[in-house]
């Protein structure tokens, strides 16, 4: 049983992702399903655990980064449930001053985005429940146009959403309709489900378990994606989470076969 016994539109019986990812991430706002979903994966997959941190801390990696080059406004798709650091903590770190919009469509993410707004009163943070797969209506919500200013750099996150997104939604229509709104100096970090590092027996098992919902892309796939004239690989490019800028991660790195995921952070040109 789980403390937080929600009603409306929150549906406790079916497996959620973020109440899923939540309970890997060691969290508490989960339920029954999404515990045994995850345990599902888990005997499929023993790695799962580690990959969800190791894709938190790729990005606090990215954040710090981002936030370092100068960028001071953040547009996070697919936040989740609040987990400590958030992307505003990290950014608000290095300027207290940063600006964040979070972006989720879980309307249990909304019940919990008071901790998304916790941030700097010399900066600003925002939440929208809206959905990836309308672009445009994330773009112009009035929500996010107060906080962030299109005309100035922007960094888009879109940190383990990708792969809730099916081929036959576009994913690479949507990337192209968000890349395109962001101007010269703005950066777009992203991290993807990849099943690449399995052997062929445990990639069926996992595909079997997984719900319909996911979709594991290569990282050629997911470089694919990212095919987009005005973008720019930061190296080394598409690489597994743990392995992209070791040298910044906590010791010692897990190796590739343990982390079921890629990441990218490439520049908008
Ligand atoms: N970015 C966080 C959380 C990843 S969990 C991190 O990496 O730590 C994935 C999140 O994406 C979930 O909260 C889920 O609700 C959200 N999500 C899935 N599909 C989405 C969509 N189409 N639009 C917006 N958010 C979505």
């Amino acid at each position: 049983m789980s403390s937080h016994q929600e009603s409306g539109p929150i549906d406790t019986s079916v497996a959620h992702p973020a109440r899923r990812y939540d309970y890997l991430l060691g969290g508490k706002d989960n339920f029954e399903a999404d515990r045994e979903s995850a345990h599902r994966i888990e005997e499929q997959m023993p790695t799962i655990r580690l990959t969800a941190q190791e894709n938190r801390w790729f990005l606090h990696r990215a954040v710090r980064f981002l936030a370092e080059q100068g960028i001071r406004q953040f547009l996070d798709v697919g936040t989740g449930i609040p987990t400590s650091p958030n992307t505003h903590q990290i950014a608000q770190e290095v300027d207290p001053g940063s600006r964040i919009v979070y972006v989720d469509n879980d309307p249990l993410v909304l019940v919990h985005a008071r901790a998304l707004l916790t941030g700097d009163p010399r900066g600003r943070t925002a939440y929208l429940e809206a959905d990836l797969r309308e672009p445009r209506t994330i773009l112009e919500d009035p929500q996010l146009t107060e906080v962030l200013d299109l005309d100035r750099p922007v960094a888009l996150l879109l940190i383990a959403v990708l792969h809730f997104i099916r081929d036959d939604d576009d994913p690479q229509r949507l990337l192209a309709t968000l890349i395109d709104a962001l101007p010269e100096g703005s950066y777009v970090a992203a991290t993807h489900v990849t099943l690449e590092y399995m052997s062929a027996e445990q990639f069926a098992a996992v595909r079997a378990t997984a719900e319909r919902q996911t979709a594991a892309r290569s990282g050629t796939e997911l470089a694919a994606l990212f095919d987009h004239p005005r973008l720019t690989l930061v190296e080394p490019g598409v690489q597994s989470v743990s392995q992209w800028w070791p040298q910044d991660a906590p010791q010692p790195r897990p190796p590739v076969e343990q982390v079921a995921c890629n990441g990218l952070l490439a520049r908008v040109g």
